[in-house]
């Protein structure tokens, strides 16, 4: 395993951290804890959890396997994570603290997130007076926490922007070998800066191994484009830990053989992978859900999305996502939606939420075509 320093915090973490987002909610909260314990004998001293994730289950599930790594609580790092929005005020931000300690069973939280930044909005709220960073700050004071970090979707110019404010200590951002160029100015702004850099969704949201056919160009010699990927963050000697969700043992396997081969991407790799990534690429959907909290019509926005990223990685033609379109109305996960891509008002909040900025207004118009004539073909047949 590699290990690097944290930026000027000094705590050496491993290359590969524990992102606590993938648990199998269907098994015993005990069970999924041991995959912790597992990663924590394999090297891996940082773990990252909020609230929410995995059906609010993964905190408490943390809480079981740090309660028995208490021990050696000098030896790993957690961190934990809370909303500007859901956070308004510095009580508010203290009490979101102190119930994710409990849950974790630690008396101190090593690196607390201000989390979900999508939009400038998001990080106004959290600096203004009284609010969520003045009660971190207060936690910090008190030893509740150790470094107040930020979680963000924005993109590398924004990012950097607020990195200059240097009122953090370090930035999680969902940085890969898809996306890279879209946020790299954000990750040379913090290694400048001396500032610690997580990256998560080093896999795209599942999706570079849903399309290892496709994505071929990306691996070198006797790798697959999944290994590829997990090399590309957890090498990259500006990316100090990069948090993989893990589910079974064999995940964690998978990223730890990854940090022991650690070849970097080579500037001239880096440059051959920016050729072939077409701007299209850029413009993926990871799944990440957050489009679909406020959306009036309950348009399954996500799975219509994740459709279309086919179109942009296969480069399908119209006609072939027409043909390709029945599958997944009436088969796939298009096939229980309450509301359809027609039923779009264009009221915007989607696109507000957007961790990728996608421009899903534009693209559920055109999948409302495609859905209308794979309905026609289907009921004319
Ligand atoms: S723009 Fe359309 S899809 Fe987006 S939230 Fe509004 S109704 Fe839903
Ligand atoms: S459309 Fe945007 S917010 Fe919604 S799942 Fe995809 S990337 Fe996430």
């Amino acid at each position: 395993m590699i290990y690097r320093t944290y930026g000027r915090t000094g705590k050496k973490v491993s290359a590969v951290g524990f992102g606590g987002m993938q648990f199998d909610t269907g098994k015993p909260m005990e069970q999924n804890a041991e995959l912790l314990l597992y990663a924590y004998e394999k090297g891996i001293n940082i773990f990252d959890t909020a609230p929410r994730y995995c059906q609010d289950q993964s905190e408490d599930i943390f809480g079981i396997a740090l309660k028995q790594m208490a021990r050696q609580r000098d030896k790993w790092y957690v961190c934990d994570k809370g909303m500007p929005d859901e956070n308004e005020t510095s009580d508010k931000a203290r009490a979101s603290v102190e119930t994710s300690l409990r849950r974790l069973k630690v008396d101190k939280i090593d690196f607390y997130y201000i989390w979900c930044v999508r939009k400038m909005g998001h990080y106004e709220t959290a600096m203004k007076p009284g609010g969520q960073y003045e009660g971190l700050l207060r936690c910090r004071e008190e030893g509740l926490i150790d470094h107040i970090v930020l979680s963000t979707h924005l993109r590398g110019d924004r990012i950097s922007w607020i990195l200059q404010e240097q009122k953090v200590e370090g930035v999680l951002m969902g940085i890969n070998i898809l996306n890279f160029p879209y946020r790299w100015e954000g990750v040379e702004t913090a290694h400048r800066l001396g500032y610690g850099v997580a990256a998560m969704n080093p896999l795209s949201g599942g999706l570079i191994p849903r399309y290892e056919k496709e994505l071929k160009f990306l691996a070198g010699q006797q790798e697959t484009p999944t290994e590829a990927a997990l090399r590309f963050c957890i090498s990259c000697p500006q990316i100090t830990v990069t948090f993989n969700g893990f589910t079974t043992k064999k995940h964690i396997d998978m990223a730890w053989a990854a940090a022991e081969r650690s070849k970097p991407f080579s500037p001239a790799d880096l440059e051959r992978l920016k050729k072939h990534l077409s701007e299209n690429m850029n413009e993926l959907c990871t799944g990440c859900g957050y489009c679909l909290k406020d959306c009036p019509q309950h348009i399954p926005i996500s799975a219509y999305m994740m459709y279309y990223n086919e179109k942009l990685i296969a480069r399908r033609s119209d006609e072939k996502m027409i043909r390709a379109m029945d599958d997944y109305l009436f088969w796939g996960t298009l096939a229980e939606r309450e509301a359809t891509a027609a039923h779009c008002t264009e009221c915007g909040n989607c696109e507000e939420a957007c961790t990728q900025h996608l421009n899903i207004i534009e693209r559920l118009a055109q999948m409302a075509q495609w859905e209308k004539e794979a309905e026609r073909i289907r009921y004319k047949g």
